[in-house]
């Protein structure tokens, strides 16, 4: 009888064992999975679809870096000048085909700390600062609750009717598009010594946080030139990130201080924006810096 009772009793102990685990492990699971499910939500809170895991891409992958400059009532011709209506065209087909842009943090989350994004993502950028971007692509990046960078020459700032004003500025930086730099006066940096690298560098990033009054930690290198001073100078300003204009789709293969970028040139069709945003081995005929170099002669001082 004795023993019957102390088998029982034993009996009794495992169940209660096994039904503890099993409550630990089911609530392991259920907070795992909430886990899971926030890191997700905190990118699909600006995300208007459907969307499952399996939407989502890795830093393994790579996304398009869109690369604008200036965005004119009608262009000129310029590779430099892509129409205002191109621009809103370029915009409504990401807008109708469900992509989302990604805001600078995001991007860098997502190539340096590999946190997930949506498949269909982009990051649209600016460079140069001219007073268009505020007037024809600001408008309508509101309009659609777009993300955007736009990398501002200091110098430029408040001259004449060609570039940005400091209130436009600080007005874009407050709802939301990141203000980031191309240094003070778009000098090629890969010809200037460590010391002058630095300087433009730091006093671009100065200038901007004064007018905006937040961090500057984002860089696009004039033209996409670089050396080995210019990765050296800019982590020691206090970027955390540096683009390039490769015309390639963007990765960390390359590192954080020579992100690609993808040029976007006026003479381009919807088709063909829509390759260069679909296909990341799209076709190109001319290397985008010899083209450039021809409209930089024309257009910066
Ligand atoms: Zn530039």
């Amino acid at each position: 009888m004795r023993k019957k009772t102390k088998r029982n009793a034993l009996v009794a102990v495992i169940v209660i064992i096994v039904l503890i685990c099993g409550l630990f492990i089911a609530n392991y699971y259920k907070s795992y999975k909430r886990i899971v499910y926030s890191k997700d939500a905190l990118i699909l809170k600006s995300y208007n679809g459907t969307s499952t895991s399996k939407n989502f891409i890795h830093n393994n992958e790579s996304i398009p870096v869109l690369m604008y400059h200036s965005i004119p009532d009608a262009s000129s011709g310029n590779i430099m000048e892509v129409s205002k209506g191109q621009f809103e065209e370029e915009m409504k087909y990401l807008k109708d085909n469900g992509y989302h842009t990604l805001s600078a943090d995001e991007f860098y989350d997502f190539i340096v700390k590999d946190k997930p994004v949506l498949k269909k993502s982009v990051l649209i950028t600016f460079d140069d600062g001219y007073e268009n971007q505020y007037k024809n692509a600001y408008p309508v990046l509101k309009k659609y609750k777009f993300n955007a960078v736009m990398f501002i020459i200091t110098d430029y700032l408040d001259k004449g009717t060609l570039y940005l004003k400091s209130n436009e500025l600080k007005t874009m930086s407050d709802n939301g598009i990141s203000i980031e730099s191309h240094t003070t006066n778009h000098a090629k940096l890969d010809k200037l010594s460590y010391k002058d690298q630095f300087k433009t560098l730091r006093d671009s990033q100065n200038k901007l946080e004064g007018i905006c009054n937040k961090a500057v930690r984002f860089i696009a290198y004039p033209y996409g030139y670089f050396n080995k001073d210019t990765v050296e100078a800019s982590q020691k300003s206090g970027y955390i990130m540096a683009f390039t204009t490769s015309g390639k789709w963007a990765n960390i293969n390359k590192g954080v201080y020579a992100v690609n970028r993808i040029y976007i040139f006026p003479q381009f069709n919807l088709g063909d924006f829509k390759s260069r945003i679909t296909n990341p081995n799209y076709p190109q005929l001319v290397h985008p810096i010899d083209m450039l170099k021809g409209a930089y002669k024309t257009f910066i001082k």
